[in-house]
C-alpha cells in the first residue's frame, strides 16, 4: 500500500460522512472479513499514535537542538539521523528535514495534497491540519493563516511554506524563549508545543512563577 494515503474529497451527497471516511471504513471492514488485518492489530496501532508516540516526542528533540549546540548542528544536516540518536523513528519519518526559526526567518509546514505529517515527532496531525482551507491557505496566504493562529509576524521576518509529501517530513525548530539560560533540557522541552514545530505558534518563556 502506498504511504501517501488517500487526498481528502468533498463529502458524497447526503452522506454523514466524508467520503474518505467512508472509503476507509469500507476498507477495514474488507480487510479484516478477509482475515488480512487483525482488528486487535489495527487498535494497537492506532493506540500507539494516538497515545505513545506524539508531540513530546518532536519537543525532545527541539530541547536537545537547544541545549546542544553539536545536536543541533547534526539535526540540520541530518535530521533523520539525529531524531533516531534520541530513539524516534519509524513510519513516515524515514525522512526528515528541520527547519530552523530565526529572528528573520518563519518556517511553517503543511501538506497541500493531504496529511502527510512526521509521525514519529508529532503523532497523528490534528484535524485542522488535514482540513482544505489550511492546506491552501496556508500556501496562498500564509501570514493571514498565523494571524488566525494569534501570531502577528514582522514584516520584515521572511514566512517559508513546506509542502510535505510521501517522501520528506518537516519539523520546525523554534526560537528558543528569551529568559530561559537557567531552564533544564526537561523544562524547556515542557515549553515546546505541537503547534510550534509545525510552524503556527511560537514558543513562549514560561510565566513568572512557574519557572522551574
Ligand atoms: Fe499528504
Amino acid at each position: 500500500m502506498s504511504d501517501h494515503h488517500d487526498h481528502d474529497h468533498a463529502g458524497a451527497p447526503g452522506s454523514p460522512l466524508p467520503e474518505t471516511d467512508l472509503r476507509v471504513r469500507a476498507l477495514e471492514s474488507l480487510l479484516v472479513e478477509k482475515g488480512l488485518v487483525d482488528p486487535a492489530a489495527l487498535d494497537a496501532l492506532i493506540d500507539t499514535y494516538e497515545t505513545k508516540v506524539g508531540p513530546r516526542n518532536g519537543a525532545r528533540v527541539v530541547a536537545r537542538a537547544w541545549v546542544d549546540p553539536a545536536y543541533k548542528a547534526r539535526l540540520l544536516e541530518d535530521a533523520s539521523s539525529a531524531i533516531a540518536e534520541l530513539g524516534y523513528m519509524g513510519r513516515q519519518g524515514e525522512d526528515m528535514v528541520v527547519l530552523e526559526n530565526t529572528p528573520k526567518v518563519h518556517n511553517l509546514v503543511v501538506c497541500t495534497l493531504c496529511s502527510c505529517y512526521p509521525w514519529p515527532v508529532l503523532g497523528l496531525p490534528p484535524v485542522w491540519y488535514k482540513s482544505a482551507p489550511y492546506r491552501s491557505r496556508a500556501v496562498l496566504d500564509p501570514r493571514g493563516v498565523l494571524r488566525e493562529c494569534g501570531l502577528e509576524l514582522p514584516q520584515d521576518v521572511e514566512v517559508r511554506v513546506w509542502d510535505s509529501t510521501s517522501e520528506v517530513r518537516y519539523l520546525v525548530l523554534p526560537e528558543r524563549p528569551e529568559e530561559t539560560e537557567g531552564l533544564s533540557e526537561e523544562a524547556l522541552a515542557q515549553l515546546v508545543t505541537r503547534d510550534s514545530m509545525i510552524g503556527v505558534a511560537t514558543v513562549t518563556p514560561p510565566t513568572r512563577g512557574s519557572r522551574r
